[in-house]
């Protein structure tokens, strides 16, 4: 990889929720449905650097309007091959951007679960022939890049216990080796994690590990909920920012926040759609394991390369603690141990000779949270431990 470009992770994208609108126009074509006119702003009405797949015209102070906009999308989603343009399209546009490992949420109740006199039936076929098309387009997108991805199961928590906990269910009869993770996602407000017992009992049985939804529009007390649950990550959790106390759980316990800006500016009301309201520089300066997400790629017009120019533009995150965050995401990664090792090194190479000044002058002149310097110092032995190996 080029020495200048950061290695770059991406831990939470729901599939769905990548569809670019050139890609949404394609799938409407390729399954005959109509396109409405009103759904992207028209060439030459937006700025076509800032959004270089289109744009979806929804109004971004309006919560309604955007999810009107991802139920449109998602119609255009109809046959298990759509998924594997979706994936490749996403994966190879942000593997040229420096991803090196992402995980993507797919929602076995999307995919392949229909209503049938109140009973949800699970179409096990359909389900298989999907995961196909989606690995089938990361062996594609591997042909050209050195790319990792690993799944998440995602319970939708608005569809109530019964549905999470049958969700998970229907994958222990599903299994698949790259699903690693287990993510309770939808409406935070809707029900309380303690509902959910029996599918986090279930996960646990499964060896999956869990990264929870909690504390981007619901509070503090929603993250330490999902903690008390084993959540070994959790999505978002910027409302974390309001408790002292939880913020030293995070540190103590390594726990990684992952952050998605522009999906955070646009979704959570707090931050009155300015991002400069978002809390990620005090959380990161406190010692919080943070990363940088898309969340939603295609519907907020983002990709990887932008949330990091965002977090060095907005919030002046350095090059260095842009690799920490980096090397925070594959710390925190739902992928084997050895695979984790690899991706450190291939990290740690693209560091140059500045880098490792940088590195070795902040652990000098110690202005960061003592956990912070924990990292750098973790960093620097395994660069030395290169040199001399
Ligand atoms: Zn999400």
């Amino acid at each position: 990889m080029n020495k200048q470009i950061i290695p770059k992770v991406i831990l939470h994208e729901h599939v769905e929720g990548s569809i670019t609108p050139f890609m949404a126009k394609k799938l409407a074509d390729k399954n005959h449905l109509p396109f409405p006119d009103s759904l992207c702003y028209q060439i030459g009405d937006y700025n076509e650097i800032e959004y270089k797949n289109g744009r979806y015209n929804y109004d971004e102070s309006d919560f309604v309007s955007f999810i009107q906009t991802y139920d449109t999308v998602s119609n255009f989603v109809k046959n298990p091959d759509d998924y594997y343009l979706i994936t490749y399209d996403f994966l190879s546009r942000n593997a040229k951007q420096g991803l090196i490992y992402c995980e993507l949420f797919l929602s076995p109740y999307h995919i392949c679960a229909t209503e049938n006199q109140g009973k949800v039936v699970w179409d096990q076929a359909r389900f298989q022939q999907t995961l196909n098309q989606m690995d089938k387009a990361i062996i594609d997108v591997q042909k050209e890049h050195n790319i990792t991805v690993r799944y998440h199961v995602i319970g939708v928590r608005h569809l109530g216990a019964e549905v999470v906990y049958d969700t998970l269910h229907f994958i222990e009869n599903n299994p698949h080796p790259f699903i690693t993770g287990f993510n309770i996602a939808g409406n935070e407000k809707a029900g309380h994690f303690d509902d959910f017992e029996k599918a986090h009992q279930l996960a646990e049985k499964l060896n999956l590990k869990k990264s929870y939804h909690a504390g981007e529009i619901d509070s503090a007390e929603s993250i330490i909920q999902a903690l008390k649950h084993g959540a070994n990550r959790i999505g978002h959790g910027i409302a974390a920012i309001e408790d002292d106390s939880l913020i030293k759980q995070l540190i103590d316990n390594e726990i990684t926040l992952e952050i998605a800006l522009t999906s955070n500016r646009i979704l959570v009301n707090n931050l009155h759609g300015d991002i400069h309201n978002h809390p990620i520089r005090q959380l990161y300066d406190k010692g919080v394991r943070i990363t940088l997400n898309t969340d939603d790629a295609g519907i907020f017009g983002t990709d990887i390369e932008k949330e990091y120019q965002l977090a060095e533009q907005a919030f002046h995150f350095s090059r260095l603690e842009l690799f920490d965050i980096t090397l925070c995401g594959i710390d925190a990664a739902f992928v084997e141990s050895n695979e984790k090792t690899r991706l450190l090194n291939e990290v740690l190479s693209c560091f140059n000779n500045n880098d490792k000044r940088s590195l070795q002058q902040a652990i000098n002149t110690n202005q960061y949270h003592p956990a912070i310097i924990a990292r750098f110092k973790k960093y620097q032995d395994l660069l030395l431990q290169h040199v001399n190996g």
